[in-house]
C-alpha cells in the first residue's frame, strides 16, 4: 500500500489527510510536533473568513470553506456578520466588486451616506466608498475547523504522530528519500509539506528554495462602552481591522516591525501608537476603550506574491507544498485538503483547479498575486 506522510498537523495537514482519508488505497501518517498546537497558526488566527478576494481561485476556495463550515452546523460558531471594506478613492473596491460578483460573491457596494444610515456608529467623513458582503463572510471558531479536520483524518484511518521534521533528505535523483525525525527516518512514497510558518526553514534542509517566511502579527481584545451594532469585520483604510468577538471587539493591522521570526508575544507599540488612533478615528466611541488581552501568531508569509504554494515542486516531484497563505490560510484549507487528495487519488484536480497556485509559478517569475492580504 502507497504511503503519504504529511509533515505538520495544522489545518492544511489535517485538511489534507481529511479529505484522503476515504481512498483507502492509501496509509496516511501525519507528524505533528505539538499536538497542543501552541504556536500552530491554525490554533491562534483570527478565524474569518471573506470573499472579498482579488483572484478568482481565491475566491472560489472562500466559497469550498464556507460550505465546509456551513456543513458543520452550530459546532462551527460561523456568525456570518459580513466583511465591510472601506476606501477613500473608489476605484480599486469598484474593479474589485466586478469581478467579486462574476465569481457569485454576494458583495454590495455603499455610498457614504448609506454606510453612515446603516452603521450610524462608523466616522464616514473622509470616506468614498465601502463594500459589504452581504451573505458569505464572516466569523467562526479556528479551533473547532482544526478539530473537526483532524477527527475525520483520525476517523478515515490517518496516523498521527507527535514528532518533529528535523531535516528532508533526498536522493541522486533529487526526490525526497525519507524525513530524518527525533526518532528516527520515516520513509514513504508522497510527501506533504503542511509546516504553516516554518514550511521555507524545513525545505531548506534539503536545499529547496519555499519563500515562506514567519511573519508575526499580533491581535487585540479590547471592550468599549460604545456600542457597534451590527458590527462587520471592517476594514479601514488605515490597515486597522477590527470586528466583534463575544462582548467586546478583536482587532489588529500592519506590523511595525515585519521582520521574519520575531518572538510569538504581541508587538509591544501598535496597539497604542497606530491601531488605537485608527480605532478612535472611524468609531469615536473606541476612545475610551479598554484593552483586555493580546496574543501573536505567524502569517506563513509568501514572500514571491502573498498566496498559497500547492503541488508538487519540479525539483523534488514527491514532495507536495501545501504553505504560504499568508494570512488566508484556514479559511481556504477545506478547499485545498480536497484538492491535493483529489491530485493524488486521481492525478489531477477535479472540483477546483488549484494549479494557479503551483509552485512551478516560482522558477517561472509568474507571481498569481493576491492583492486583499490583511
Ligand atoms: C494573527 C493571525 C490571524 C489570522 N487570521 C486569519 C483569518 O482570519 N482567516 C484565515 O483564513 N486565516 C487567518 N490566518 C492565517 C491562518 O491561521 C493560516 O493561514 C493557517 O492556519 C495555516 O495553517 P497551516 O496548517 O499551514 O499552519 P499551522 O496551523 O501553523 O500548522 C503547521 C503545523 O506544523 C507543525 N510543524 C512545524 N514544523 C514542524 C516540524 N518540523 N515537524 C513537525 N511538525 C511541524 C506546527 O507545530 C503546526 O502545528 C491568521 C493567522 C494569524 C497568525
Amino acid at each position: 500500500m502507497p504511503e503519504l506522510l504529511v509533515i505538520g498537523g495544522g489545518a492544511l495537514g489535517s485538511a489534507v489527510a481529511a479529505h484522503l482519508a476515504g481512498d483507502k488505497r492509501w496509509r496516511i501518517r501525519v507528524i505533528e510536533r505539538d499536538a497542543s498546537y501552541a504556536r500552530a497558526s491554525s490554533a491562534l488566527s483570527a478565524a474569518s473568513i471573506r470573499q472579498q478576494f482579488s483572484t478568482p481561485l481565491n475566491i472560489a476556495l472562500s466559497q469550498l470553506g464556507l460550505a465546509f463550515l456551513r456543513g458543520m452546523g452550530e459546532r462551527a460558531g460561523l456568525h456570518e456578520g459580513g466583511y465591510l471594506y472601506l476606501a477613500r478613492e473608489p476605484q480599486r473596491l469598484t474593479e474589485l466588486h466586478e469581478l467579486q460578483t462574476r465569481c457569485g460573491a454576494d458583495i454590495e457596494l455603499l455610498m457614504p451616506a448609506q454606510l453612515a444610515e446603516r452603521w450610524p456608529w462608523l466616522a464616514t467623513q473622509d470616506l468614498a466608498l465601502g463594500a459589504f458582503g452581504r451573505s458569505g463572510e464572516g466569523w467562526f471558531d479556528g479551533w473547532a475547523l482544526l478539530m473537526e479536520l483532524r477527527r475525520i483524518a483520525l476517523a478515515g484511518g490517518a496516523e498521527y504522530q507527535q514528532l518533529e521534521a528535523l531535516e528532508l533528505m533526498r536522493d541522486g535523483s533529487g526526490a525526497l528519500d525519507g524525513v530524518l525525525t527525533t526518532t528516527g527516518v520515516l520513509q514513504a512514497d508522497l510527501y506533504v509539506l503542511a509546516c504553516g510558518a516554518w514550511s521555507g526553514s524545513l525545505a531548506a534542509t534539503a536545499g529547496l528554495d519555499v519563500p515562506v517566511v514567519a511573519s508575526r502579527r499580533s491581535v487585540y481584545q479590547f471592550r468599549s462602552p460604545q456600542a457597534a451594532a451590527q458590527c462587520p469585520l471592517v476594514i479601514d483604510p488605515s490597515g486597522l481591522w477590527f470586528r466583534p468577538e463575544g462582548e467586546g471587539f478583536l482587532c489588529g493591522g500592519e506590523p511595525l516591525d515585519d521582520r521574519p521570526g520575531l518572538p510569538l508575544d504581541p508587538e509591544p507599540d501598535l496597539f497604542e501608537q497606530q491601531l488605537w488612533p485608527a480605532l478612535a478615528a472611524r468609531v469615536p466611541g473606541f476612545e475610551s476603550l479598554r484593552m483586555e488581552r493580546a496574543w501573536a501568531g505567524y502569517y506563513e508569509m509568501n514572500s514571491f506574491d502573498h498566496n498559497g504554494l500547492v503541488g508538487a515542486l519540479d525539483e523534488c516531484p514527491n514532495l507536495l507544498l501545501a504553505c504560504g497563505f499568508s494570512g488566508h490560510g484556514l479559511q481556504h484549507a477545506p478547499g485545498v485538503g480536497r484538492g491535493l487528495a483529489e491530485w493524488i487519488s486521481s492525478g489531477g484536480y477535479q472540483t477546483l483547479d488549484l494549479s494557479p497556485l503551483s509552485p512551478r509559478r516560482i522558477a517561472e517569475q509568474r507571481p498569481y498575486r493576491e492583492l486583499n492580504v490583511i
